[in-house]
């Protein structure tokens, strides 16, 4: 009986198309958002932004539509002049409220009046101390996965899409910018006007406030940043034109007109987050040299995999990520050559094996089952690198030629819509092939037992070096001349629990770990520092942990502090400083690493 009712559900589902979405209030079948109106006030004083959402919208069935709110004070709501009843559900951890309105028959817009709450999740507000230039404060946005609607009324799901205009008032010595067409100089009023006319989920709705420049670094790319940061930003970034001709080349034509990049304060808890027409990027991949801008690759990619074609849910959350890994990879290939590519793929499967270890083997399915959960919880590398060496493993069994091909139909057939695990795994067996093993990625934990771990020839040689400083060769007799970033974390990662402090203070003496201004680098020596003890270090820990707000940074830092009751009162009074400058995505994950409140 259980079986046949599951049967049926499968047939319901795949005639209905995906089932609803488990974070989301919204019922798009019976009343779905087709435009946005945003017309909001930026209030730094009150951290409140206030104004209306107006939207357009096509009502299906019934008398009402559904919005996603949270943290958030509903004024009024309007239509045709009129006011409408509306009524706010009950709180839902995660969720937030459901918010209906009841509109008359033929209603095609409604105006939302509100307003939001200083805790709203998606919002940081930043003092001037918190920013670069120090003069001004900063405000930005992170919406995914589901806090858009802690600072907008919204369908707050990746299945429905929309187009926005906005109007935006910020303090005049300000600049306001979206993720839309956006003004490149400051003017006197602080208004500024937005327009996307390709239609986004709502995960995509982004917002950035404060003392920004613009320079131009190629026809359709360029840089925003505040003026001190200004000059770094632009030499780290000048390839990106580049990435985006070899990208359009593989997989088809960019669609966003321009692709901009937002350099933000170090708080912000993400590496990037794909806003369309604006990336927005932590600072911390500034590393002097360029070696670190397969971030932006990754970013460019989600222009096409992600806010072109878009995961239905939350559950699908790999189609977004794994494919944009095997983008980014790919495009670094075409920029800097295969052994380049081969360094990351082995240390992206050096995160994952890891993250394998320590992740419940549910989890480690790509097909995810986060109802009832933070979709939060799927951002591991579950989703990025075992999707990637998922359909890596779908190029090599069936060639690049005809893997490229598949993909850049994929992205045309698509573009502008949404995907399920279920439509993209029919798609593979119906133009690839039915026996590529693809069920077992999908559906099962861990990795096949076919898969074979990847090679990097770079990376052997980094090997050799390590062996021979720990059969004695001395630091400065090394040959790590030309090392980059990947071949320094390879070098790091390797060290092993039994590395002494005498060690560790010989390569600190002859290489600066402590001292280095590469984020990654940094990162990783400071976990290690903090594992066999060696006490130079953490003073530049506590700095790091108090300055950067990125998570993936502060995550093994605080976990390894905690392993100890000495190190665990340490974290504790560290991340006592610390707290207030990390957004509230980063406080989440940290918050239960360190037991803050217990
Ligand atoms: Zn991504």
């Amino acid at each position: 009986m259980y079986l046949r009712l599951c049967i049926l559900f499968v047939l319901l589902t795949a005639l209905v198309g995906a089932e609803p979405d488990p974070h989301s209030f919204s019922r798009p079948e019976q009343a779905q958002v087709t435009h946005l109106d945003l017309d909001i006030a930026v209030d730094f004083q009150k951290k409140q932004l206030i104004g209306s959402a107006s939207w357009d919208f096509q009502l299906k069935e019934g008398n009402k539509i559904v919005f996603d709110a949270k943290d958030m004070q509903i004024r009024s709501v309007q239509a045709d002049g009129k006011y409408l009843p509306f009524a706010l559900g009950p709180e839902v951890k995660w969720l937030g409220q459901s918010l209906t309105v009841f509109v008359p028959d033929g209603t095609k817009r409604v105006t939302i009046n509100y307003a939001t709450r200083p805790e709203a999740a998606a919002l940081q507000w930043l003092k001037p101390v918190q920013t670069a230039g120090k003069k001004e404060p900063f405000l930005f946005t992170q919406s995914q996965a589901i806090l858009a609607r802690s600072w907008i009324p919204c369908q707050d799901t990746p299945g429905v899409r929309y187009t926005y205009d906005a109007k935006v008032k910020v303090p005049p010595q300000l600049l306001a910018l979206m993720s839309a067409t956006n003004p490149t100089e400051k003017n006197a009023e602080g208004v500024y006007s937005f327009r996307m006319p390709q239609a986004i989920p709502s995960y995509l709705m982004a917002m950035a406030v404060g003392d920004l420049e613009f320079r131009s670094l190629g026809d359709v790319t360029g840089i925003y940043a505040e003026p001190v940061m200004m000059e770094k930003s632009a030499y780290e970034f000048a390839e990106t034109e580049r990435m985006v001709d070899a990208v359009e080349k593989m997989y088809g034509p960019y669609r966003w007109g321009r692709y901009d990049m937002l350099v933000l304060p170090p708080s912000f808890p993400f590496g990037g987050m794909e806003n369309p027409r604006l990336t927005f990027l932590t600072p911390t991949v500034i590393a002097g040299d360029r070696s670190l801008t397969s971030l932006i690759a990754h970013e460019l990619a989600h222009s096409w995999s992600g806010n072109l074609v878009t995961n239905a849910n939350w559950n699908d959350f790999w189609l977004n990520e794994g494919f944009t890994v095997y983008l980014e990879r790919r495009i670094m290939e075409e920029l800097y050559g295969k052994d380049y590519a081969d360094m990351l793929a082995r240390l992206g499967y050096g995160d994952l094996e890891h993250t394998l270890e320590e992740t419940p083997s549910i989890d480690t399915h790509l097909k995810l089952e986060l109802k009832g959960r933070d979709p939060d919880e799927g951002l591991s590398d579950i989703a990025y690198e075992k999707g990637y060496f998922f359909l890596r493993s779908l190029e090599d069994q069936v060639g690049r030629e005809k893997f490229d091909k598949f993909l850049r139909e994929y992205f045309d057939d698509n573009a502008f819509g949404t995907m399920t695990t279920e439509a993209f795994l029919e798609r593979v067996k119906n133009r690839l092939g039915p026996d590529l093993g693809v069920d077992k990625w999908v559906y099962s934990a861990g990795l096949p037992s076919s898969f074979q771990e990847p090679v990097s020839t770079r990376f052997q040689q980094v090997d050799n070096q390590k062996e021979r400083f720990f059969s004695g060769t001395t630091p400065s007799e090394l040959e790590t001349k030309g090392w980059t970033t990947h071949e320094w974390l390879r070098f790091l990662r390797g060290l092993p629990d039994t590395t002494t402090v005498a060690q560790m203070k010989a390569l600190d003496q002859q290489f600066h770990f402590t001292d280095s201004g590469n984020s990654e680098i940094l990162a990783q020596w400071l976990v290690t520092a903090i594992h066999v003890g060696y006490e130079p270090a953490y003073p530049a820990v506590e700095r790091f942990l108090v300055r950067v707000g990125r998570r993936k940074f502060l995550t093994p830092l605080y976990r390894e502090l905690v392993k100890t009751p000495e190190g665990k009162e340490r974290a504790r009074k560290i991340y006592a400083k610390a707290r207030p400058n990390y957004h509230s995505v980063s406080v989440g994950t940290i918050d239960e690493i360190v037991g803050w409140g217990e």
